[in-house]
């Protein structure tokens, strides 16, 4: 499987002239391109990037790294060259009507009718403005389940804002029990749902959480970095469906296009339900955004400059590839699915590795069949460096031993937890890939 496609090449060129058309009638300004030492410059940085893993292949099936699609990284080359910043309308006019396009189209499939939002660096930044508003808008302590990202608790230490996590079920979701007693004892402002944690994929149950909402009254806000997509595959189990339909009445949501969405790093999206949220981030700096009175992405943003190129990427690929039920987009996080349960009921199958319960989204956890938790934990160590030896690259996960030994009682529990091996089956390239990916760990 060959990385680079030389006609990928051609397209661009293509369209770079088509891009150059428009600013034709401007004076001539003297170019200077030293192409020799540009070229050995090149070289040298494509010798370094050979020390990577091979995130395009489907054989790299471990963090949650998924190549961009290539429609994405050309349009991100082609914005390149005039490299439009959506910080304010004069630094990016094109890029930032794209980007308002993309947001609703995110909010569409989110549920959202007229949400206020925008594309940022990451899920990181995303959550960032979102517990920043949720701290103004709904003051007191943030909850998180134990299984949320760890960004949550650091950004409310950024914050200033009080912390605290709630505890999971077995299989990684909230607990209703946990969120009533920590509700029960006041003072909270926020909750935040994780619709598909990063270590399991778990959904936490938001219907359940928006119910508590109607008696306690906080803000809820919806991580999606990772499984917002989701809310798109037509194969959900009822329910993990139950809990992505309801994106729709989150007071705020996350959802990274650079995870799912097909798009380079870095892009993050943040979506506000009320846009009446804008108030928050009105300022008076005298130096910004006097080209008009159209709304400048910087009024509604924390970021300041931000790349054009990555709301022009991403805009490119929803008209390739339109987030919307039913399309080749959804048929492709179905096949990430399909693949993971594939590989679940594979890894079942075999008396040498233990599984966890179903994946309910593209993600795949395991063990090393054991006595006991430090042996697991050994093993699959051992296997996770065998694997990377034959170019099948996994990653690990550090799992409470109650939630193995829920389902594998007789496993002896003689650690706090137990070392995981961990499969993100995020391209739909993956699912032909199973049965070699289950082949090689059965010969390891
Ligand atoms: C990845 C992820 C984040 C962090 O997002 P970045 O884009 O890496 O900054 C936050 N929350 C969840 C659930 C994630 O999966």
């Amino acid at each position: 499987m060959s990385l680079v496609d030389r006609r990928e090449l051609e397209i661009l060129a293509d369209a770079l002239e088509s891009l150059n058309e428009g600013f034709e009638h401007l004076p001539e300004t003297a170019a200077d391109l030293d192409t020799a030492a540009i070229a050995a410059v090149l070289q040298r940085v494509a010798r370094r990037m050979h020390d990577n893993y091979p995130y395009h292949h489907p054989r790299y099936a471990g963090q949650m790294l998924k190549p961009p699609h290539p429609v994405a990284r050309l349009a991100y080359a082609l914005a390149l060259w005039l490299n439009p910043n959506n910080h304010a309308l004069d630094g990016g006019r094109a890029s930032s009507a794209m980007e308002k396009e993309c947001v609703a189209q995110i909010g569409a499939m989110l549920g959202l009718d007229r949400p206020l939002g925008h594309l940022c660096s990451g899920g990181t930044m995303a959550n960032l403005e979102a517990l920043w508003a949720a701290g103004r808008l709904s003051p007191g302590r943030v909850l998180a389940s134990a299984q949320a990202h760890y960004t949550h608790r650091r950004l409310s230490e950024v914050l200033k804002l009080e912390f605290a996590e709630v505890a999971t079920d077995v299989q990684g979701r909230m607990d209703l029990a946990a969120l009533e007693s920590a509700l029960a004892a006041g003072g909270v402002g926020t909750v935040v749902v994780t619709l598909g944690t990063t270590g399991l994929g778990a959904i936490d149950p938001l219907a359940d959480v928006l119910a508590l909402r109607e008696r306690h009254g906080f803000r809820v806000h919806v991580d999606a970095a990772y499984g917002g997509y989701f809310r798109l595959a037509p194969s959900l189990a009822p329910a993990t469906a139950r809990h992505l339909e309801r994106t729709n009445d989150a007071d705020s949501i996350v959802i990274d296009p650079h995870k799912h969405g097909l798009q380079p790093y870095g892009c993050g999206c943040v979506l506000f339900r009320d846009p009446g949220v804008g108030a928050l981030y009105r300022h008076d700096s005298p130096y910004t955004y006097f080209s008009s009175d159209e709304l400048h992405l910087g009024e509604i943003s924390l970021e300041c400059s931000r790349p054009g190129a990555a709301a022009v990427a991403l805009w490119a690929t929803h008209q390739l590839l339109p987030p919307v039920p039913g399309g080749t987009f959804a048929a492709n996080l179905a096949r990430s699915l399909a693949a993971a349960r594939a590989l679940w009921q594979a890894l079942g199958r075999s008396e040498r590795f233990f599984t966890l319960a179903e994946p309910e989204l593209d993600i795949v956890v395991f063990g090393v069949a054991a006595p006991d938790a430090a042996t697991a934990s050994e093993h699959a160590r051992t296997l996770f460096a065998r694997a990377a030896e034959r170019d099948l690259h996994l990653a690990l996960i550090e799992l409470p031993v109650d939630m193995v030994a829920a389902r594998h009682p007789e496993l002896v529990a003689n650690r706090a937890t137990v070392t995981c091996l961990r499969s993100c089956l995020m391209k739909p390239e993956h699912l032909d890939a199973v049965e070699d990916i289950a082949a090689t760990l059965a010969a390891l």
